[in-house]
């Protein structure tokens, strides 16, 4: 009995052991979240990040560090500011939540190497885009730029997607390999994801209402973006997916909602969020198509 108890005691140790590793990376999350909050509400007006410390948007009140808690403070408060009672946005825990959640995902499926580095980087990226472009319709250069150079550095140490090119490449008999070999891969990657985009852009624009934007060249930004880290393949599925989903919502909502007949829809988000899901995915969806097509 005695003996019995002591090795369930053993094994909730090793249970608790092995979730450590995610509850720290779901703190890391949360912390991270809060600083891409900062991103959010600044990097859309060329605000620094660092300086000024944070105060309410209603009153400018200093946000102290006990009311700047990730989640919890969102909780405590009740969603109001301290001094004005003014609502908070429910957004800021939202993204704190989501951050946590991308640092388990990315952790349980790379472990901690750099392909951990590089998604988290990558997702927080996408997380900034996805809400700078649903608050505002604006999707920061500063992120898209600073990230797509970051991602031409990192492809150099940690490989992209390039099996398209090393498939073509093998017809002529050259064999591509190395960190060339996923330069070759995310450079092309960028291209294709900014011309496919440019051109379903430019499909948008000549089939529907010209008055309207749908997508601009802030998409166009970050497609170039998602392409750089992604590569070919699993940018197509971002596009794919992305407005695939965009268009499902729009559709939907604009036939049974009167107030979104003339709204305009943030498509950067729809596509952000396409990019996560490959990042994590694609790769399997690509498989399950191929699979089933017969390619594979
Ligand atoms: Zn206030």
């Amino acid at each position: 009995m005695i003996h019995e108890r002591r090795g369930s005691t053993i094994e909730s140790t090793m249970a608790v052991q092995g979730y450590a590793p995610y509850l720290v990376a779901a703190l890391f999350g949360l912390i991270f979240g809060s600083f891409l909050n900062v991103c959010i509400v600044r990097l859309p007006h060329h605000k620094s990040v660092v300086a000024p410390r944070s105060h309410c948007p209603q009153c400018g009140a200093l946000i102290r560090w006990y009311d700047n808690i990730p989640v919890l403070s969102y909780v405590f408060l009740r969603a109001r500011c301290r001094f004005c009672r003014h609502p908070i946005s429910p957004i800021y825990p939202l993204v704190e939540l989501l951050t946590a959640i991308l640092f388990i995902i990315a952790l349980a499926e790379f472990d901690l190497t750099a392909l951990f580095l590089k998604a988290v980087i990558f997702g927080m990226a996408m997380i900034v885009v996805i809400f700078t472009d649903l608050n505002e319709r604006i999707i920061p250069h500063s992120v898209t730029i600073s990230g797509a150079v970051l991602g031409i550095i990192l492809s150099l140490f940690i490989p992209v997607n390039d099996s398209l090119f090393e498939w073509i490449f093998r017809r002529f008999g050259l064999a591509l390999t190395g960190p060339i070999s996923s330069l070759v891969g995310s450079v092309t990657g960028g291209i294709f994801g900014a011309g496919l985009l440019y051109g379903v852009a430019w499909l948008f624009r000549r089939f529907s209402d010209p008055d309207k934007e749908y997508l601009g060249f802030g998409d166009v930004m970050l497609m170039l973006l998602v392409g750089i880290f992604l590569g070919i393949p699993l940018t197509y599925v971002t596009i794919l997916l992305g407005s695939l989903a965009g268009t499902l919502f729009a559709v939907a909502l604009t036939l049974t909602h009167k107030r979104f007949r003339n709204y305009q829809w943030p498509y950067g988000s729809f596509l952000g969020a396409a990019a996560i899901y490959a990042c994590f995915g694609g790769q399997g969806l690509i498989f399950a198509y191929l699979h089933w097509s017969g390619l594979a």
